[in-house]
């Protein structure tokens, strides 16, 4: 799951992690207000930050009105000024794709001076079955670029499972980043707390980009990206509050409610599948018909009515469905009842009335699939059966020419 840069924030400060003041905002008047109340405490430097689940927003730009997703405001006017710009266009960044996200938050920080960028990530190295915290004097750019063309500048340690983190691996991180005297204290003292941070809360990823070192030699997070391993997320309830549906694919969103794994593809081909294996093989057998899977949909291990419906729901929400691929292994399920399942699903009003010019080729093989063959073929409906993959094939391809 991930969480907006607000809200990694919150965790963070909660941790003792350096992070400079800020409040969220959800309208032109919040943000003004937050602006105003950072102005009373001193703040001569606000920065506007448009909430996404997306980075490379410095860079980015709005749709409509052409504003940059992180603004450095001199007055509460600017701000002012930033936030209508800001809510409700869209917001294109090298992370979100061409169509963007739309900006429903902000984020209002105390602007800080910078002295030094650098680049602080902590996740699990699964070559290693270890954590690895890695740092980089080359902050605020592309941490992948550095990567690629420069991995020498990123300096990693390795947390040994069940030990910690070693006081002297922070500080050999924090000597790499080039500190000295209270900076150098103070990065030792991040990269300690950070690191605790990114263990208590089962996260996958924490990534400081960038961390600063200010005039003052203060070391202060001034962007943070989170996300937590889904697996863990029942210990943290009050983590899983922060999940904001409005940035989730709403397909994806409506077939976890049904326990259905979906994951929304660009393709024609609408498939619905019992196991992951499966699921892959067949949008395999759908290139090579010529198509292009529409999505991934795993219905698990019970293909009963209620899951065909729910999934021909949601492969139907896909205005890019023109063909819908069925394909069961009756193993534990007997084919006749999916078969039955299916029948019942596509005589549905609802469904129906959408299938009507899709045509649907389902394919069950294992238990009883000539009974269930036999069902289908004889259900008066627009519904072609085929017992072997191939068949199904071939019937997908017929049905993509017609
Ligand atoms: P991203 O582009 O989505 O990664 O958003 P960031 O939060 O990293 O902000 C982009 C850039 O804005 C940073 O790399 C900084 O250079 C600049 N920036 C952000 N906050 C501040 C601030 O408080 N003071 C100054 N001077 N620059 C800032
Ligand atoms: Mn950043």
């Amino acid at each position: 799951m991930n969480i907006h840069e607000y809200q990694a924030k919150e965790i963070l400060k909660k941790y003792n992690v350096a992070v400079p003041e800020g409040t969220a905002a959800f309208s032109v008047e919040e943000a003004v207000e937050a602006a105003e109340k950072l102005k009373e405490k001193g703040s001569s430097l606000f920065v506007l930050k448009a909430q996404i689940h997306a980075g490379g927003r410095g860079k980015g730009r709005t749709k409509k009105s052409g504003a940059k997703g992180v603004m450095l405001c001199k007055t509460v006017d600017e701000v002012r000024k930033g936030a209508e710009d800001l809510l409700g266009d869209t917001l294109v960044t090298i992370q979100t794709g061409e169509e963007g996200k739309q900006v429903q938050r902000l984020y209002v920080t105390d602007g800080v001076d910078i002295e030094k960028e650098f680049y602080v990530g902590v996740t699990l190295d699964r070559a290693k079955g270890m954590n690895v915290i890695m740092v980089s004097t080359e902050g605020g750019v592309e941490i992948e670029k550095v990567a690629e063309e420069t991995p020498e500048k990123i300096v990693k340690e390795w947390v040994i499972p069940g030990h910690g983190l070693y006081p002297s691996q922070a500080r050999r991180l924090a000597f790499a980043l080039g500190l000295t005297g209270k900076a150098f204290k103070q990065g030792v003292a991040f990269i300690q707390t950070l690191y605790k941070a990114y263990d208590a809360t089962d996260a996958t990823i924490f990534e400081i980009n960038p961390l600063v070192l200010t005039p003052n030699e203060e070391i202060i997070a001034l962007d943070a990206k989170i996300n937590f391993d889904d697996n863990a997320l029942y210990r943290h309830p009050d983590i899983q509050e922060l999940r904001d549906l409005s940035e989730e694919n709403p397909f994806e969103v409506e077939a976890g409610k049904y326990n259905l794994n979906y994951i929304k593809l660009d393709g024609n081909v609408g498939c619905m599948v019992n196991g992951a294996g499966l699921a892959m093989a067949t949008m395999d057998i759908i290139k090579l018909a010529g198509g292009d899977p529409a999505n991934f949909l795993d219905v698990g291990g019970t293909a009963n009515v209620e899951t065909v419906k729910n999934g021909f729901r949601i492969i139907l929400g896909d205005p890019n469905v023109t063909a819908i691929l069925i394909n069961i292994f009756g193993g534990i399920v007997r084919c006749d009842r999916v078969a039955g399942g299916v029948i019942e699903a596509v005589k549905d009003p609802e469904i129906a009335d959408k299938v009507k010019n899709i045509p649907i080729i389902v394919r069950l093989q294992g238990t009883n699939a000539e009974e269930a063959k036999i069902l289908i073929d004889k259900s008066g409906l627009n519904v072609t059966s085929a017992v072997l993959l191939k068949e199904a094939a071939e019937e997908v391809t017929k049905a993509l020419a017609s």
